[in-house]
């Protein structure tokens, strides 16, 4: 499998050091540093769910859009108590956040040249088997609407 290559993209330097932009990238580390991460992702979120008493499963399905605010994705017996978990949690934010960059980066990687359709939004979902994380066709509504 060919490297490829990080370039001058300060992001890639960042999450992966100075050897990234002499060597290249290559995919395994990125898609062992998305699933690292997403599994980083996993205990935190799980972690505050059962603090807040929510438990898995059902599964929790989380979404972020590039025009709104993280979500929640699909029907939950619980959904109240997590709309105010997401909402105004930063640091939940900022964790999605960082596993949607790598993930975005490993699809990247993996079709380069390819466009991504705009409604494909990224999802992480919260299962007792632990958290999965896919780009999905996603129609997006502003935050707190269901
Ligand atoms: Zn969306």
């Amino acid at each position: 499998m060919p490297s490829s290559h990080a370039g001058a993209n300060p992001g890639l330097k960042r999450i992966f050091g100075q050897t990234a932009e002499k060597e290249g990238v290559t995919l395994t580390a990125i898609r062992r540093r998305a699933q690292r991460q997403l599994s980083k992702f996993g205990v935190f979120a799980r972690e505050q769910l059962d603090a807040r008493g929510i438990t898995i499963p059902p599964g929790v399905g989380l979404v972020g859009c590039h025009n709104c605010a993280l979500t929640l994705d699909g029907e939950h017996p619980q959904a109240e108590a997590l709309y105010a978990w997401i909402e105004g949690n930063v640091k939940l934010a900022k964790n999605f956040k960082e596993v949607e960059v790598l993930f975005e980066m490993l699809r990247a990687a993996e079709h380069p040249g390819q466009t991504e359709p705009v409604n494909s939004c990224f999802h992480i979902g919260l299962t007792s088997a632990g958290p999965v994380a896919y780009f999905q066709e996603h129609l997006c509504t502003p935050q707190g609407n269901a």
